[in-house]
């Protein structure tokens, strides 16, 4: 990697770290969701950043791809397990970081599962290690806790203006693996549940992504899908951030057409199989010669 985008990824990293603990405070009960979500994706701006995705807050057996639209009027509620998941880029270098978070306390552990999953899989980051060594130490921590992790989620390599740089990592073992490198860039993300382990697609996505041009019969699609393509390209989108340029009443049936079109890919919100309670906790790490730098450690 060129000295250019290292500096990039680092900076990148700091901004996130910077925003996650603030907005990691603000996850009280009665705070808005939607307000949060705002003021973070605000944030990124100020500091000269943009959102690389929308602000995922998703709450106890949600493990991931909630993010509140434009109309949400839901508050934090006491007893509630939030992760809080949100992810910067600059000129394209990006930094993913999650963190989970009890609304008025309850069961730490299962916060700890993940988090302490994280750390020992930092721990063992080199050049030469591969992901499903990373997998097998994710998978012994959280399960000591009597937890289990959750085994269709992954962590992923970082590119620039792409999320899912093509290789995965596990949180659970796997058979086989690929081997990290010098100047990889990956997010970790070790989920924890009390349920089952495995997360599947709810009806509703309120997160997309621009795919490619598609011949569309709604003129209102047509809008959305010049705006997304020219604004996000390869980067996934809220649906907050396009409702106004749309009627309400035609958004719903524009974003159906949009993806069942293929113009367009849909987050469908991810549930937790058995409706068990999810922790998450994230960091992106860039492997060095010798170990790995957490770029979103402040
Ligand atoms: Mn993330
Ligand atoms: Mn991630």
């Amino acid at each position: 990697m060129d000295e250019e985008s290292r500096k990039l990824y680092l900076e990148a990293g700091k901004i996130a770290a910077r925003i996650m603990a603030e907005g990691f405070e603000e996850i009280q009960e009665g705070q808005s969701l939607k307000e949060l979500a705002d003021s973070i994706e605000e944030r990124m701006r100020k500091a000269g950043a943009r959102p690389a995705f929308p602000v995922n807050i998703s709450i106890n057996d949600v493990a991931a791809h909630y993010s509140p639209d434009a109309w949400d009027e839901t508050v934090f509620e006491k007893g509630q397990l939030v992760k809080l998941d949100l992810g910067v880029h600059l000129e394209g270098h990006i930094a993913d970081i999650a963190r989970s978070r009890w609304v008025g306390g309850g069961d730490e552990r299962l916060i700890e599962a993940s988090e302490k999953a994280l750390e020992k899989a930092i721990e063992i980051i080199r050049p030469g290690v591969t992901t499903d060594q990373i997998g097998a130490v994710i998978e012994e921590t959280i399960t000591s806790y009597g937890y289990r992790p959750v085994e269709n989620l992954t962590g992923h390599m970082l590119k620039p203006y792409n999320l899912h740089g093509g290789v995965l990592i596990p949180n659970i073992k796997t058979r086989h693996g690929e081997m990290l490198k010098e100047g990889d860039v990956f997010a970790m993300e070790p989920f924890a549940t009390d349920g089952a382990g495995r997360v599947m697609d709810d009806n509703r996505a309120i997160i997309f992504k621009y795919l490619q041009d598609r011949p569309l019969r709604m003129k209102e699609a047509r809008l959305i899908l010049a705006h997304v393509k020219e604004n996000y390209a390869t980067l996934p989108f809220a649906e907050r951030w396009i409702a106004p340029l749309v009627p309400r009443f035609k958004l719903n049936q524009a974003l159906r057409q949009l993806a069942f079109n293929k113009a367009i890919y849909a987050y469908h919100i991810l549930r937790e199989r058995t409706r068990g309670t999810v922790s998450q906790a994230e960091h992106t790490i860039m492997v060095t010669e010798d170990g790995c730098i957490v770029t979103t450690r402040e």
